[in-house]
């Protein structure tokens, strides 16, 4: 600990005091320790505004398609969270990622994207962006660092990964594809959604821009929706002007301001779910009953090595995929079988949910491991529950499941 740490100050504090301090202002107004929900969509002008640049991202609180009083200290927390110069809030994440790539891409430009990344990513790049915008794209096993290197084109502006994959958990080497991001002079973009700092700061091991859906853990209480990205302010303020201020997909102030609130517990929340999800992967692998277990900390995990290498020994986030000895009824009768664990989309949520997805029923899917075409997936993400009574639920819920038959 640093002597005299002041909670404001991001470099003397440590990442527990962050989370509770970083970007928030007393009320001048009240004395609110707590900066307050500011529904307003225009600010005061200074006496002479006959000059102003209105789509200026930086000039002060002028509108809140620009910058809104909640956005601000929701970006200036995360930005420092990240080790960032600065951040971009969004309202989803899909709404982030669109905005990183429209306002990066133009027609003829081309990218390298994993073969294993969040449907909607995936459908931006295999149909939408390609069909209207003319950009192309190939994906690829990450995994396969010499197939990454091999698809950059002198035409390629980015290399996209997710630094653990949904649905598959796959495991992005992000220090090795910023190597070749750098060689070949493009930018890696990396969807850090499972992996939220202070867990894991993808910026650190070389990514440029780093997208989170603010949705699922950083928020962490399933009732608000946001986006962020984060990186150097040349690239986020270029992002900020065209997908924000001139495309629109700000944030909320009310969004942002449960979004500040649910972030003071994030690295407590980290901490708890991926515990419980060891202990309920360990479980899950020793059961005869359950068919395949993908989970980044199983020593069986292909890129176990590389996960513990990369999250110094920290954890491996709160996602599993799994499925059950059985066809699609019997996957079905188990999710229906369980009493804590609730059916919904959705992850990194205060609640522990799981969601049944057939084989092949999501775009890409013919990149995913065998056993996932074979028995489709099971997508379960820890919440704040005991771990002892999310095993007890499934293990009841297997005998339940396997009495029926
Ligand atoms: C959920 C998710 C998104 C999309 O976030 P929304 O807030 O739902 O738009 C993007 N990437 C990953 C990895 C996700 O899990």
């Amino acid at each position: 600990m640093k002597r005299n740490p002041n909670k404001h100050n991001r470099a003397t504090v440590h990442d527990s005091t962050w989370a509770v301090h970083g970007g928030n202002n007393i009320d001048k107004g009240t004395g609110a320790l707590r900066t307050p929900l500011i529904m307003a969509n225009s600010y005061l002008l200074p006496e002479d505004p006959s000059a102003m640049d209105w789509s200026s991202v930086d000039r002060g609180l002028v509108y809140t398609r620009n910058a809104g009083a909640n956005q601000v200290a929701l970006e200036n927390k995360l930005a420092a969270m990240e080790g960032a110069e600065e951040a971009a809030a969004f309202a989803t994440g899909v709404a982030a990622l669109h905005g990183v790539f429209f306002s990066l891409l133009k027609s003829g430009d081309h990218v390298v994207v994993s073969n294993v990344t969040y449907e909607a990513v995936y459908r931006l790049f295999g149909e939408l962006l390609p069909e209207k915008y003319g950009i192309e794209a190939t994906f690829v096993d990450a995994d396969d660092l010499d197939a990454v290197r091999a698809a950059v084109r002198p035409t390629t502006k980015l290399i996209h990964a997710e630094t653990i994959a949904n649905p598959t958990t796959k495991v992005a080497n992000v220090a090795a594809l910023a190597g070749i991001a750098q060689d070949t002079g493009v930018l890696l973009t990396i969807d850090a959604t499972f992996t939220p700092a202070p867990f894991y700061r993808p910026l650190e091991d070389g990514a440029d821009l780093v997208i989170h859906s603010l949705t699922k853990y950083i928020n962490g209480h399933g009732d608000a929706m946001g986006g962020v990205v984060v990186g150097r302010s040349e690239l986020v303020q270029h992002i900020k002007h065209e997908a924000v201020v001139d495309a629109g997909g700000v944030i909320s102030p009310f969004n942002a301001w449960m979004i500040m609130r649910g972030s003071v517990t994030l690295p407590l929340r980290l901490k708890q779910q991926f515990s419980g999800a060891e202990k309920v992967a360990a479980v899950l692998a020793s059961e005869p009953r359950i068919a395949y277990v993908l989970y980044p900390g199983l020593p069986s995990h292909p890129q176990h090595e590389l996960a513990t290498k990369q999250f110094g020994g920290r954890g491996y986030g709160g996602v599993l995929a799994f499925a059950v000895e059985g066809d699609s009824d019997t996957q079905n009768r188990f999710v229906k079988n369980l009493q804590v664990i609730t059916s919904a989309v959705s992850l990194g949520h205060d609640e522990t949910l799981i969601v049944h997805v057939g084989p092949g029923a999501r775009l890409g899917s013919e990149s995913y491991p065998a056993s996932f075409n074979k028995y489709g997936h099971l997508r379960l993400s820890i919440g704040l529950e005991d771990a002892e009574d999310l095993i007890d639920d499934i293990l009841n819920a297997l005998d339940a499941t396997f009495g029926q038959q």
